[in-house]
Order: C-alpha cells, then sequence, then structure tokens
C-alpha cells in the first residue's frame, strides 16, 4: 500500500481524506511513479478547497505536479531508475496527482529530469517556476531584451512571481516587483533580484485606458484590474505575458494599448504546452536559476499540511514555493 490524500463528493461539498492505497487504486498510465516530492501551486489550492471546480473526477488524489523515481515502465522513453517531473496534462484535475507516494501516468506527459537538479529542487521549482520560465521565454520571443527598459512582475512574492524575479533578474533584466507585502518581503525580493517594488494597489483599482509609458514587458500572474494597468503602462512595442488570475478572471481593459502602442499581450499556459516547450523550460532552468536563490524561496512541508496549505495559498498567504516531501 502507499499512503495518498483524496478528496471525495459529499452532500456538503468536498471532503478531503488520508487514505492507504493500492496500485489497484491508480488510474490507467504506462509508467509508474514513486513520487518523491510534489508541492502547493495556486490551483492546488482551489481543488483541495473546492472554491473553483477544479477536480473533475470524484475521488481524486490532487496535486498538479510531482517528481520522483520511475518505478515500472512500458513507455519506450522511460525505465525503472529514471528520475522524472510532471507538470499539468489535467493530473490532479481529472486524472490523479502528486499527493501520494505513488503514481501512474501517460509516459507521455513526462519530462526527464535535467541533469543538475534533484527531485526536491524540481518541485521547489514545480508548475509555478515552469510557467515562470515559459513566460521569460515568451519576453524573449517578443524581442524583450534587458536593454529595452524595466520589466514588471505582478504577485512577486507568491510562486511564479518569486521564480520569475530571480529568473529575470539572473538574465540581466532590471526587475521591478510588485506586491501586496513590501514591508514584510521587500528584503526577500530585493534577495531574489528586484531593482525595485511597488505597492500592488498602484496597479489593482480601475486605471485609464492609457497611462504613461513604463514597462519593457511584463510578467503577470494577477490578472483583472492589475493586468489592465499593467497593458496602459506597457511601452511601445511592449511585451505583456499573462498566466495567473490570483485578483481575477476578469480583464476590464481596452484596446489602446494594442492599436496606439502595438503592446502584445502574450497568453501563457503550462498544461497542456507542448512536449519541445517543456524540456526546454526545464533545461533552462536547470542551467539558469540560481539554486541559492531557489532555496531562499522554498519550504517545506508533509502531505498532513495540506489542507493548511490550501486555505493560505489562496488567501496568498505562502511566500515563493512550497515543496510537500509525500514520505514526510
Ligand atoms: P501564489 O503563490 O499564491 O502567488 C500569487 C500571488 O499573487 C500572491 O502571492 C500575491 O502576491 C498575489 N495576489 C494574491 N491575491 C491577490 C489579489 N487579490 N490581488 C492582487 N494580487 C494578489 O500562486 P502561484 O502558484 O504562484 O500562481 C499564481 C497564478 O498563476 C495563479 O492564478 C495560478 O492559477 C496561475 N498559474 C497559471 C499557470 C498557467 O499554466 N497559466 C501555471 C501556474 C500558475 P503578493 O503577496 O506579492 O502581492
Amino acid at each position: 500500500t502507499f499512503r495518498a490524500l483524496r478528496v471525495h463528493k459529499t452532500d456538503a461539498g468536498q471532503e478531503t481524506r488520508f487514505e492507504d492505497l493500492t496500485a489497484a487504486d491508480l488510474m490507467d498510465g504506462d509508467v509508474v511513479v514513486r513520487v518523491e516530492f510534489s508541492t502547493v501551486n495556486f490551483k492546488d489550492g482551489l481543488a483541495l478547497t473546492g472554491r473553483s471546480p477544479v477536480v473533475r473526477v470524484w475521488p481524486l488524489i490532487p496535486g498538479i505536479d510531482f517528481a520522483g523515481e520511475v518505478e515500472s515502465s512500458s513507455h519506450p522513453e522511460f525505465k525503472a531508475g529514471d528520475k522524472v517531473v510532471l507538470n499539468g496534462w489535467g493530473v490532479g484535475e481529472t486524472h490523479h496527482g502528486g499527493y501520494a507516494q505513488k503514481a501512474r501516468v501517460k509516459g507521455d506527459w513526462l519530462v526527464k529530469l535535467p541533469a543538475g537538479l534533484t527531485t526536491e529542487q524540481a518541485m521547489a521549482i514545480g508548475t509555478a517556476g515552469y510557467t515562470a520560465m515559459l513566460c521569460v521565454m515568451g519576453l524573449e520571443k517578443g524581442g524583450v531584451t534587458p536593454d529595452k527598459g524595466e520589466v514588471v512582475v505582478t504577485g512577486a512574492a507568491g510562486g511564479v512571481g518569486s521564480v520569475a524575479v530571480a529568473l529575470l533578474a539572473g538574465l540581466g533584466y532590471r526587475v521591478v516587483a510588485s506586491t501586496g507585502r513590501k514591508d514584510t518581503e521587500g528584503d526577500y525580493l530585493r534577495g531574489l533580484g528586484a531593482a525595485d517594488l511597488i505597492d500592488r494597489n498602484e496597479l489593482s483599482g480601475p486605471g485609464r485606458p492609457l497611462a504613461r509609458e513604463r514597462w519593457a514587458g511584463a510578467v503577470d500572474a494577477v490578472g483583472s484590474h492589475t493586468l489592465a494597468n499593467v497593458l496602459s503602462q506597457t511601452r511601445y512595442g511592449g511585451v505583456v505575458t499573462a498566466c495567473g488570475l490570483a485578483q481575477g478572471m476578469d480583464l476590464p481593459a481596452s484596446v489602446a494599448p494594442f492599436i496606439l502602442r502595438g503592446v502584445t499581450l502574450m497568453g501563457v499556459d503550462s498544461v497542456m504546452r507542448p512536449k519541445a516547450d517543456r524540456a526546454a523550460a526545464w533545461g533552462r532552468l536547470a542551467r539558469e536559476l540560481d539554486l541559492d536563490k531557489l532555496d531562499a524561496m522554498t519550504s517545506k512541508a508533509a502531505l498532513g499540511d495540506l489542507p493548511r496549505l490550501a486555505g493560505e495559498i489562496l488567501d496568498g498567504k505562502v511566500r515563493g514555493r512550497m515543496v510537500i516531501d509525500v514520505n514526510g
């Protein structure tokens, strides 16, 4: 048997149970993985609390990402002993996920752990950090180089934000971190490489269609008015990568930044991202992310802590990244 956290549908909504399961409880797949670490992403918070309908199959083992070692495989690319990482593909939504000591998944969903990263470091990065890298790659694709000017990262003290700040600063960008935790996390964000901080209140209310041009680029994990204001402040030809909805799913914006300043709004999805992009992103994370900074943004917890952490991440109280030791 192995230990797992499962959510069950109840009359009142849903219920979290810690259970001992067997391989027969797992879903179809051609690779069995001994999970070593998982994490808590914003979406996991939604799944664990039921605040949004992330879980689509009941009962379900949540956890949208995990890293571990292949136990057995009939997939040609993987063999027992391989270290692997998984992000998305509906895992933790429609397929059993990372909050268990064992997982059975499609080998097509797995990425081989790049050299230089442990499974624990891979989950310190997690889906949040892999998404941050996809955003950085989006900025580069749009021609936003460090010499173009300042880039802003919203939701900076969160998971996506922290990794984005560290990556962009490491690549030589002048990074401005937008956060609601300037007083408590200012030193933390400067330590990750932020050159300057702004209070997220400056961005979170209704704004004008066009404002003073400030940003050459942006990584936005927040959505809603914040994304609208970032767009209105983006410089001529700039690129805004949008990956999150921590403030809201709405986008109360105008077309003015697009038609008057040629601004690009680039959507970033990590869940269904093609395999080649995943491998590229993970390879770059292994080479380019400062592991001391990764350490500084990571806390560790166990399966039993997940119900509490789910509420905390949705309330914006988790700093950086939270690794779950599923065997701890
Ligand atoms: P997280 O650690 O909770 O970070 C979110 C941060 O947003 C918080 O730490 C907080 O930063 C800020 N925030 C929270 N509530 C806010 C509000 N009401 N108004 C303004 N700012 C607020 O979550 P995460 O795991 O990094 O994920 C961030 C977002 O990206 C989520 O919406 C998640 O669903 C999304 N995401 C999307 C993808 C994708 O594939 N597109 C992948 C991963 C994550 P401060 O305290 O610094 O203000």
